[in-house]
């Protein structure tokens, strides 16, 4: 048997394994920087599976590292994050069994081809950003290049990714009876909806690929006491971390607009990493999306699809340091899609386990081709 046959026969032979810690965590959704039962699986998984494991790892309690093999070092990033309220809707199970897949398919392999294999667990991709910290921590430095696998409802190989900026708002003004007294008031909601309506307004003004989502997360006590206090958080996205920070400004003067036009005092909040624009590597791409097809899953391209289809990741941070894929796998259940509640369980369906079995054998057998054409210097 050639090397991917060998890699594809182990991915088959823990087919088994990989679908029970798939719907184990789609059961067990635990959300970003509490994934501590799921990080202690995963990583048990490979220690058990012929990994050297370091958990926790780089100074985040739910994070890993796990390794195979020496020479270059390829880094597969395992997330497993689940969100609030909706469970698994973004589908990190499949990504996090499909790490778990291609690396115990490369890890026998690794010495004869002549490179490292490292399985890296990275909580928090849906808030806050923890791969951002694992690379302040040094958790790259000495990859040679990163992949990972995303569900979703289309196969794309390089996805439009984007930049993200996260914060929270807060207005501070004056509690009353809203009643009897509500001139001695000053109104933080009212704040938060005039900020809402300013966003609002300027949305028709930015471009398609500029998004700006918020909710409010603290809004009042009682209708009859005038809010002193509200926070909200928000989401700011550009195409590059560029027009991120030609945005921002506008953003935020949105905000102190409605603190000046209510009379509150607002504090603008930094929550976690911002997220970099991705950038695939275009060898990679091609590796992969050759290895797909074989696979029977061809891969678009995201210069096809529809320009403002976006997300954000913060595989695009990794992207800025070292050559990164992040290929789009479907679990084919358009229009349920991403951060929906029928897509998390569409994770555990036939499908989903087909994308995980696919994600895994493609990542391996790219795997396979950088390191058999040694392309780790030419990345
Ligand atoms: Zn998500
Ligand atoms: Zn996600």
């Amino acid at each position: 048997m050639d090397y991917k046959q060998r890699a594809r026969a182990t991915v088959e032979s823990l087919e088994r394994d990989l679908i029970e810690l798939n719907d184990w965590m789609y059961h067990h959704p635990e959300v970003a920087f509490e994934e501590r039962e799921s990080s202690a699986r995963l990583s048990a998984y490979l220690a058990a599976n012929g990994f050297t494991v370091e958990y926790p790892a780089y100074g985040l309690e739910t994070a890993f590292v796990a390794s195979a093999g020496s020479g270059p070092e390829l880094v597969i990033c395992a997330e497993y994050d689940a969100l609030p309220g909706v469970g698994q809707a973004c589908g990190h199970n499949i990504i996090a069994t499909a790490a778990l897949g291609a690396g115990c398919a490369l890890a026998p392999l690794a010495d004869e081809l002549g490179f490292k294999i490292t399985v890296l667990g990275t909580p928090a991709e849906e808030k806050f950003g923890g791969k951002v910290d694992l690379i302040n921590a040094g958790a790259f430095a000495s990859a040679a290049a990163a992949m990972m696998i995303h569900p979703s409802v289309v196969d794309v190989v390089d996805p439009n990714v984007i930049a993200v900026s996260h914060l929270d708002v807060e207005y501070h003004g004056r509690e009353a009876h809203a009643s009897a007294y509500p001139q001695l008031g000053i109104n933080a909601l009212d704040a938060f909806v005039q900020a809402y309506v300013n966003v609002s307004t300027y949305r028709q003004h930015i471009y398609p690929t500029d998004k700006i989502h918020g909710i409010i997360t603290h809004g009042g006590e009682a209708p009859n006491i005038v809010p002193d206090y509200t926070r909200s958080s928000w989401y700011v996205r550009a195409q590059t971390r560029e027009r991120l920070d030609e945005l921002l400004p506008h953003v935020t003067a949105c905000f102190e607009a409605a603190a000046v036009a209510s009379g509150c005092r607002m504090e603008l909040i930094p929550m976690g990493h911002t997220y970099d624009d991705l950038v695939s590597h275009p060898t990679m791409v091609d590796l992969y999306a050759a290895n797909a097809a074989a696979l029977g899953r061809p891969m678009q391209r995201g210069a096809n699809l529809p320009p403002s289809q976006t997300g954000s990741t913060d595989m695009g941070n990794v992207s800025k340091v070292v050559p990164t894929i992040h290929p789009m796998v479907s679990i084919n259940c358009y229009p349920i899609v991403n951060h929906q509640r029928a897509f998390a369980a569409h994770t555990i369906s036939f499908d989903g386990q087909k994308a995980l079995f696919d994600g895994a054998v493609s990542m391996a057998w790219t795997a396979i081709d950088l390191a058999q054409n040694q392309l780790w210097d030419e990345l």
